[in-house]
């Protein structure tokens, strides 16, 4: 990436090599990298962050260790690994608690640091962990930033148990459709919505047991019939905008809403005297620890899900699917595959 803007900005071209700058760090040779929303937004200078450029973005990225600094132990040449996005200062009162995903000087790969989209990228050695079994390249870096979001979301922070029913607003995104593989894996009925009736057959193919086209009917009313009038356990809105009225309304009382993102809005029309009448729970975080990235893995390997990938790109087309996924084209992830 040379410059903030359109996919004009990017360009397939020789970069040099990363080095090993820390004795704790490893060299990843990448197999594969995924297309993150944030991704695009960095390209477009909207996150705020200032990015030093030229600049690798991607913060997903599965591979083969190539080599390793003199103190790494976690890991060796040769092993195949997925990457944890997030770093921390290591000093801060976040990182001393093992959250430096919280971390106040806060580096993720693809954003202060250089990213997945290349053949090379280096990594502190804490941030790679094995791949979840059977899974290809692709799948292993299809996963990490998508599985570990809702992870902290749903199973952290609201704490979704089974016999519950979660509400997944716009279930064609990354996070959305993944979040509907664990709710079911965890024994809950799922309730998505879309604006798309070929997305909702693929939701409902995948397990969900309601899907409501949001185009086409008030998903509010819809939410309220399918709950006899109770309304639902979990919201999870990464829309915001005006959807996010929708989504309190839907809550059953003492209901929990999940946020990671607002891609229709940062400024809600909030029903604040719905939030304290209902005794309802908002919970916003980005990411997680690597403790829960531990347990996410665990539970892939244990519940057999596989992330869904819609699309797979060489490398050398990765502005063609970023454009892809600009479009709202995909259910699931969309991948680059890199060969050297
Ligand atoms: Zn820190």
């Amino acid at each position: 990436m040379h410059g903030y803007g359109g996919i004009e900005q990017l360009f397939y071209e020789d970069a040099n090599e990363p080095k090993i700058t820390e004795p704790d760090h490893v060299i990843v040779k990448l197999k594969a990298a995924a297309i993150n929303h944030i991704d695009i937004w960095n390209r477009m200078g909207a996150t705020g962050i200032p990015i030093r450029l030229p600049h690798i973005l991607g913060g997903d990225g599965a591979g083969t260790i190539v080599e390793a600094g003199a103190s790494v132990v976690n890991v060796k040449v040769g092993d195949a690994v997925c990457l944890y996005p997030p770093t921390g200062c290591g000093q801060c009162e976040f990182c001393l608690t093992d959250r430096d995903f919280m971390c106040i000087r806060l580096r993720v790969l693809g954003e202060r640091l250089e990213g997945t989209y290349a053949e090379f990228v280096e990594v502190p050695a804490e941030n790679c962990f094995p791949i979840p079994a059977g899974y290809s390249f692709e799948e292993a870096a299809a996963f990490p930033l998508v599985f570990i979001t809702l992870w902290r979301m749903v199973v952290t922070n609201a704490k979704l148990e089974p016999g519950e029913t979660i509400l997944i607003i716009g279930v064609g995104g990354g996070v959305a459709s993944a979040t509907l593989q664990v709710a079911k894996k965890i024994g809950a009925r799922v309730i998505v919505t879309s604006g798309s009736d070929e997305k909702l057959a693929r939701a409902k193919a995948l397990g969900a047991d309601h899907g409501i086209n949001h185009y086409k009917e008030n998903f509010v009313d819809a939410v309220h019939n399918l709950t006899a009038g109770r309304g639902v356990d979990v919201v999870l809105d990464c829309v915001g905008g005006e959807v996010w009225r929708k989504s309190l309304a839907s809550l059953a009382i003492g209901g929990r809403l999940v946020t990671c993102g607002a891609t229709a809005g940062g400024e809600p029309n909030d029903d604040i005297a719905a939030i304290f009448s209902k005794h309802l729970k908002i919970y916003g975080s980005t990411l997680g620890s690597r403790e829960e990235f531990r347990q996410l893995i665990n539970f892939l390997n244990i519940s057999g899900i596989n992330p869904i990938i819609d699309r797979v790109f060489p490398l050398k087309d990765a502005a063609t699917a970023q454009k892809y996924v600009e479009d709202g084209k995909q259910f699931g992830k969309v991948v680059l595959r890199i060969s050297a």
